[in-house]
């Protein structure tokens, strides 16, 4: 009996791990609960948070202290930064590359602080956004 919820609970959180690394647009605990349901239709969405939550302590995903109501999730865990567009939301990758060590090596010289991790969060309008604003007459 706990071995099978044992492995149900292992699939599980495989399984959510799997369709978050398959994405590139930093889901919400909600958007990928729509995803896993495909996958396993009984699952709760209070599972999929709990799962999430156990993964990104675990330092498997990476949680985002990103700006907006809700926390978004990705599934890289490489140091990168993101840019967020404040007019439809949309947080996308940005990889820096060299940028990344060269930012750790100034904290550590300048304040004695050793970086495990950190967030960097480029805020703006994306390209689609500016695009439509000029067809408009302005961003809203
Ligand atoms: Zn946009
Ligand atoms: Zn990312």
């Amino acid at each position: 009996m706990l071995e099978d919820r044992t492995l149900r609970t292992t699939r599980q959180r495989k399984i959510i791990l799997e369709e978050l690394r398959k994405v590139k647009y930093h889901p919400t605990a909600d958007d990928l609960y729509l995803a896993v349901r495909r996958r396993l239709p009984r699952i709760s969405l209070g599972t999929v948070y709990r799962n999430l939550d156990l993964l990104s302590r675990a330092g498997l995903i990476q949680k985002l202290e990103v700006g907006g109501t809700r926390k978004r999730f990705d599934g890289d865990t490489e140091g990168h930064c993101h840019r967020r567009c404040v007019a439809c939301g949309k947080v996308e990758d940005v990889y820096l590359r060299g940028l990344d060590a060269v930012m750790r090596r100034a904290v550590k010289a300048m304040t004695d602080y050793e970086v495990v991790s950190y967030h960097v969060e480029f805020v703006g309008y994306c390209r689609d956004c500016r695009s439509k604003a000029k067809r408009t007459g302005g961003i809203r």
